[in-house]
């Protein structure tokens, strides 16, 4: 903890300056969906800031019962373990916080301090080790991955009869693009990574995936470690220089996004290789919603009439990234580009959108079978502000740009009577309105 206080100057003074004011304590949707006491954000801290107390204040070394202060043992260790892998580290607490306090960044220490000793968590550890040895979160070796790639390009071929082509270690294409393992097989992700092509397709540019870097996902940020977060991230740049590309465009995944936003410059940069006259990255919103704007793309928006849409903001672009050009931008790029695409747009109660979202459920390494009880729990919040527009504005369809939320949704909904078919992916609406060949290129 000592070596994490002096190199991570937040950690400190989030531990120490908390006042006890109860603000974040039903902000947690864990709390809201669980009722344990524990997972109030106030709580979660505690777990740390009762070990910090002992070690690193002085009343809490000559007063630790006074104080409040505790031992790192092995039943406070098993707590840890509970708790702070019952944070997805989606950030909502830290926007109710009069002093910031950004109870992720606990969650993230704790996990690193417990990892350092050997107590990981299997499920994002089993991950790690399948993208650092395949390329990828499940495992997809390359010719699994080129038969994935040309059913897409079948699929296509069949139901618009134009030929797209899903390209696969193309060296000289323009744009790398790096989506989410579940892209390539998972639904509703299929539908969206079917979408990105399409949109390449029409702009008239060539593009790639990469077979040794087939994931934008990076789960080092989920067990805290900046080393395997900076590990991961290398197979891209890596990819990118061996293909020989001039940017780097990402698909549809919320922390990989915060990733991408906010370390890769530090983690993996300078992108001085790439074409400075772009954004590196470049998210595929920004990307479609540019097109769009310059006129590149003919659009049907009827082909989404059967959709009443609204859009669920994934907690780590809401509140760890941003997008476009202005503040906010991660809010409305993805909404510009819905309503681009379909007629009928609602929006969820504003309690649970934009700044103030909820997270999924699933976020922040919890999306394993092994937590299915927690997860079912944690996605409350989110179900009852689906639930009202579905019933009240006759909403049929949430969109989602993130892979996390998109596999949770569609698992767990299903528990509160929400159908599975109601999840979307964006880049799904942005397939079906899409007119091949109305315009080519600008
Ligand atoms: S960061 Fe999110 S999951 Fe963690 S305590 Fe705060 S609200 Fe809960
Ligand atoms: S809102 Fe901030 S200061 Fe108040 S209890 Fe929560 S963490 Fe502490």
């Amino acid at each position: 903890m000592g070596e994490l206080l002096g190199k991570y100057r937040s950690l400190k003074v989030f531990l120490d300056i908390c006042v006890k004011c109860g603000a974040c304590a039903d902000k947690c949707h864990y709390y809201l969906g669980t009722g344990d006491p524990n997972n109030m954000p106030v709580a979660r801290q505690e777990l740390m800031r009762k070990v910090y107390r002992k070690h690193f204040t002085p009343a809490g070394k000559l007063f630790p019962g006074l104080s409040r202060a505790e031992d790192l043992t092995e039943d406070v260790m098993e707590q840890w373990y509970r708790y702070y892998h019952q944070c997805s580290q989606c950030r909502r607490c830290s926007v109710f916080c009069p002093y910031g306090i950004d109870t992720a960044e606990i969650s993230m220490a704790a996990r690193e301090i417990m990892d350092s000793v050997g107590i990981g968590q299997k499920y994002c550890n089993e991950i790690l080790g399948k993208v650092n040895s395949i390329g990828n979160n499940l495992g997809i070796n390359k010719a699994a991955l080129g038969n994935t790639l040309e059913f897409v390009e079948e699929d296509v071929k069949e139901t618009t009869g134009v030929d797209v082509r899903y390209p696969l270690d193309e060296k000289g294409a323009e744009v790398l693009l790096i989506a989410p393992s579940a892209d390539f097989f998972s639904e509703p992700h299929i539908q969206g990574f079917t979408g990105y092509g399409k949109v390449f397709h029409e702009a008239g540019v060539s593009w790639t995936v990469s077979s040794y870097a087939s994931e934008f996902a990076n789960f080092g940020m989920f067990i805290g470690n900046y080393g395997v977060m900076q590990k991961v991230a290398r197979r891209i740049k890596d990819a990118a220089l061996d293909l020989g590309v001039k940017r780097i465009v990402v698909g549809e995944c919320g922390h990989a996004w915060r990733v991408a936003y906010s370390f890769w410059n530090t983690l993996i940069g300078p992108f001085d290789f790439l074409d400075p006259k772009h954004r590196n990255p470049t998210h595929i919103c920004e990307y479609s919603l540019d097109l769009i704007k310059r006129g590149g793309l003919k659009l049907d928006k009827s082909a989404n009439d059967s959709l009443t849409v609204t859009f669920h903001d994934s907690c780590n672009v809401a509140r760890g990234s941003r997008m476009g050009d202005m503040p906010g931008g991660q809010f409305e790029v993805p909404r510009d580009l819905i309503k681009a695409m379909c007629n009928n747009y609602v929006e969820m109660n504003e309690d649970t959108i934009k700044e103030v979202t909820y997270c999924c459920g699933g976020g922040g390494g919890l999306l394993t079978d092994e937590l299915m009880d927690l997860r079912v729990k944690g996605v409350l919040p989110r179900a009852n502000a689906l639930h009202d527009v579905m019933q009240n504005k006759g909403v049929n369809t949430m969109a989602t740009i993130c892979a996390i939320c998109k596999a949770q949704f569609t698992k767990v909904l299903p528990y509160y009577g929400i159908p599975m078919e109601t999840v979307a992916s964006v880049h799904q609406l942005v397939s079906n309105a899409i007119v091949l060949g109305g315009k080519k290129g600008v």
